[in-house]
């Protein structure tokens, strides 16, 4: 008889951007033939119910369970919605959030007794999985989002403190044990964007939860930055599986305009506006799912994006704040800027020939799918490791233009900061990556370079492709260790 499919429980943390990529994950795995479970809270629920649902009657069926946690928020005083990073208003975010990522604990484990597992695959942010595997005696692997060189150096100014002898804010210094030379700036460093949400005891504990771990599953390409992905091995002194990107994994299976929400743009009426564009000419602006611009600085961004005169599409998540304004604005660039107010199709926009750069906060999943796509960027960081993934883009990869930004900010402060970058400099960064010019070829060329790599370490045979199933098969090699002793 066939041994039963392995089975795997994947906890993702509640933001988009841990959730997004989690996803794509568990559909990965389901499609090399694993039981895939995902465990979400019913807000969350609705974000990727269609995804996951609506194939289950096509060719593209794998089975995917969901299981939800319904958590008694209420009772335990806590608002509504608190259960998700982008829908919670920041005054809140220390306390409330940290106690309601702790309350899933024990449901948690429940299901796990119940429905046993073979593994636990868990964001990094949810530092109680690692007692529950520790409990029911399977492997914590854990998910932590980012590229392996931003958790290197995260690493590397944590283990050797570099910036204790710097007096300045902005005076660069070298984080030592990298495998080349990493200059930062203390205001980069993401102590700041955290450093008043009284968060401190919870990021020990999933440090601590980290170290407890078997492994790590990563969202990066072993090919585009080998030398940091072993180095991160020996860091960490665990097994690291890089399995990225995984937005690539389920594009041809999956409808793009729904990736982890609705979007708030018709797909169809989307397309035929790129469609209208030359190749490489419109650039798409966006800067993820959780940052909030003040309404200065919205203004000033589309001021100079105006003075531009390129095409682009803008996302604006907070579509009220501008209402009267943006209708002007919107008049005055009508042949050539398309504004979308709530959720975009990145994927899809970012897979447009038309698409020649995007201007982004470098959240990992941004860069990522960037690359996976072959689109140079504009980088514009604000918070958290944003700056190191910057500098992985400009002096690693070398496929962007900074936009200049010298700071980093403290949670909560971008909706209240004013104007940090002027329509000047926008403009002026938007000019040096969409204009034509050898130095925007050569870094076109290495951008698609990379696209090629990414594309092949997916597919049948690929490093990616590969990794999942090593991954895979030590799973299964633990479980049957653990049959035969329970066995004995
Ligand atoms: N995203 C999207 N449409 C939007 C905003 C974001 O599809 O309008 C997706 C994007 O493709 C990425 C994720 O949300 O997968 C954002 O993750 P990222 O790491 O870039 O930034 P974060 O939101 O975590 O700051």
């Amino acid at each position: 008889m066939e041994p039963p499919h392995l089975h795997v429980f994947f906890f993702p943390f509640m933001s988009p951007g841990h959730l997004i990529p989690m996803v794509d994950m568990a559909r990965l795995f389901a499609t090399h033939g694993v039981k895939s479970t995902i465990i979400t809270t019913p807000l969350n629920l609705s974000r990727f119910r269609s995804i996951i649902g609506r194939h289950n009657c096509s060719s593209n069926y794998v089975p995917i369970d969901l299981h939800v946690l319904d958590l008694p928020f209420s009772a335990a005083g806590l608002p509504e919605n608190c259960e998700n990073l982008d829908s919670l208003p920041s005054r809140l975010m220390s306390y409330n959030f940290s106690k309601a990522i702790m309350m899933h604990q024990p449901p948690s484990s429940d299901l796990v007794r119940r429905h046993r597992p073979d593994a636990i695959i868990s964001d990094l942010n949810l530092p109680w999985t690692a007692e529950i595997a520790r409990e029911h005696g399977i492997p914590r692997i854990v998910f932590n989002g980012g590229c392996c060189f931003s958790l290197s150096v995260v690493d590397g100014v944590a283990r050797h403190k570099p910036h204790e002898n710097v007096s300045s804010d902005t005076e660069p210094f070298l984080v030592p044990g990298l495998p080349d030379p990493v200059f930062i700036t203390k205001s980069h460093m993401p102590e700041r964007f955290f450093g008043n949400l009284g968060l401190h005891e919870f990021f020990k504990s999933f440090m601590e939860a980290e170290r407890n771990t078997y492994g790590v599953v990563a969202n990066t390409t072993y090919e585009i930055e080998p030398e940091y992905v072993e180095h991160y091995k020996k860091i960490t002194g665990k097994k690291v599986w890089p399995v990225g990107p995984v937005s690539l994994c389920n594009k041809k299976a999956l409808d793009m305009a729904e990736r982890g929400n609705k979007a708030s743009i018709d797909k169809e009426r989307c397309l035929t506006w790129l469609d209208s564009k030359k190749p490489n000419s419109v650039l798409y602006v966006s800067f993820g799912s959780l940052c909030t611009f003040s309404k200065s600085q919205l203004l000033e961004l589309g001021l100079g994006l105006e003075a531009s005169n390129h095409s682009f599409i803008w996302v604006i998540r907070d579509h009220q704040e501008l209402g009267f304004v943006l209708k002007d604005f919107e008049e005055r660039v009508r042949d050539r800027g398309l504004i979308i107010r709530g959720w975009a199709p990145q994927v899809l926009i970012l897979n447009h020939e038309a698409v020649g750069g995007f201007m982004t906060h470098c959240g990992w999943n941004s860069v990522l799918e960037s690359v996976s796509e072959g689109v140079p960027l504009i980088t514009w960081p604000l918070f958290a490791e944003q700056f190191y993934n910057e500098n992985f883009v400009l002096h690693r990869l070398r496929i962007g233009v900074g936009i200049g930004v010298q700071s980093g900010l403290a949670w909560g402060e971008e909706e209240r900061s004013d104007v940090l970058m002027e329509k000047d400099q926008i403009a002026e960064a938007v000019t040096r990556l969409m204009s034509d010019g050898e130095m925007v070829e050569v870094m076109r060329k290495r951008a698609s370079r990379l696209r090629d790599i990414a594309r092949s370490a997916v597919e049948k045979g690929g490093s990616s492709y590969v990794s999942v199933g090593l991954l895979i098969e030590d799973l299964l090699n633990q479980r049957e260790e653990r049959l035969a002793r329970d066995h004995r």
